[in-house]
């Protein structure tokens, strides 16, 4: 039987995004069943409009009102897909809330993703920029993802090879972008698991606690109070978290500024590069805790932009164009959005 499409107009995006910005969708379609792709993709009407895939809406910046079609992927369940000698897999529906997911996996005596605990957004969002933190990212247990693609109208399997991941980065965001949406997406958990304590602010965490030897759930624990404590809730002031990615420069570049700046702060990558830790390079051009109108950047991390209560997309741009501009001019280094501006 084909599915049913109620497709919206004049849609309000303004609860769909965590900066809360009131802008609106021509069209707007809620995908709880893959099915409704099919159906979807015998529309050309529909088809051939510009589209925007929407999870969570925490990783985007409406600028202005939407001309085509928003789908927005809300499609869920959770399960237990297999297992070999060394891993337990596990697939989750796209519109899966990612917190909800991680707690589910640890419930089930699953562990491997508890140092993502707490990252907003949906599971299917998850794969577009590899979403990372306290030392641990998605590439480290994804195994695959089932994909719609609008170019064949065919559901296809990609394995992580496929993916190409890399820091905040995918093949999602390049040749594949806008062009398939992710169904679901499957991880390999580990039998064998280890706590990942590389990150010295979770450790001191957990040394703070009497925590010797922390399970998946204490890690998972403590990653949630440091968010807690460090992080803006996006339910009470609009944001994004960090705006923009950790710029890589070569080691030439990372010496030079070292010259000049002795308190830079920088890691050295495996490929000889060094990543600049952007909220330093944002907080010595004077931005933290700055705001033009309504559009701020926060006074505890010059990473995360804030919306103060009525500011535009097109505010929030601004602002980060005058963080960018000023980064450029007085280090020489690019500042790259994380978010997808719209
Ligand atoms: C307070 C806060 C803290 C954050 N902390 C972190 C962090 O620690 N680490 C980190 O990596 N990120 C972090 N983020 C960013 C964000 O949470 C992640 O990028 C998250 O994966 C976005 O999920 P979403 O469902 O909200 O995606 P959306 O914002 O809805 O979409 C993001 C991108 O994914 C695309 N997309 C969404 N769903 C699909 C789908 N099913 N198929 C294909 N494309 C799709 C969209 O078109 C868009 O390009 C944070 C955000 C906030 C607000």
């Amino acid at each position: 039987m084909t599915a049913k499409l109620h497709i919206l107009h004049h849609h309000s995006l303004r609860t769909l995004n965590t900066f809360g910005i009131d802008v609106s969708a021509a069209r707007y379609l809620k995908i709880t069943d893959s099915a409704q792709l099919d159906a979807l993709y015998r529309e050309p009407a529909l088809l051939e409009m510009p589209r925007l895939l929407l999870g969570g809406g925490s990783n985007l910046l409406l600028t202005q009102d939407f001309s085509g079609l928003v789908l927005h992927i809300a499609n869920e369940g959770i399960a237990i897909t297999g297992e070999d000698d060394r891993q337990v897999f596990v697939t989750a529906q796209a519109g899966e809330n990612w917190h909800g997911f991680v707690q589910w996996t640890l419930a089930q005596e699953l562990p491997g993703l508890e140092n993502l605990s707490l990252i907003p957004g949906c599971v299917g969002a998850a794969p577009i920029q590899n979403i990372g933190a306290y030392g641990s990212e998605l590439a480290d247990y994804f195994h695959a993802c089932d994909v719609f693609d609008f170019h064949t109208g065919e559901t296809r399997s990609l394995n992580k090879q496929d993916c190409h991941f890399a820091y905040r980065d995918s093949v999602f965001k390049h040749d594949l972008r806008e062009r398939v949406v992710i169904i679901n997406v499957t991880f390999a958990l580990p039998k064998q698991w280890r706590a990942n304590l590389r990150y010295a602010e979770l450790a001191n965490e957990l040394a703070t606690r009497g925590i010797q030897s922390p399970t998946a759930s204490d890690i998972s624990q403590a990653v949630i109070t440091i968010r807690t404590r460090k992080l803006p809730d996006p339910t009470k002031i609009g944001n994004a978290g960090s705006f923009f990615k950790n710029p890589v420069v070569t080691a030439d570049q990372r010496d030079a500024l070292l010259a000049k700046y002795q308190a830079l702060v920088s890691y050295s990558q495996t490929d000889g590069g060094y990543k600049l830790a952007a909220g330093w390079l944002v907080e010595q051009c004077g931005w933290k805790g700055k705001s033009i109108g309504a559009a701020g950047i926060h006074a505890q991390h010059a990473l995360v932009l804030v919306n103060h209560g009525g500011a535009s997309g097109a505010d929030l741009l601004h602002l980060a164009t005058q963080v960018g501009d000023d980064v450029l001019e007085k280090f020489g280094v690019v500042l790259e959005p994380e978010p997808l501006i719209v």
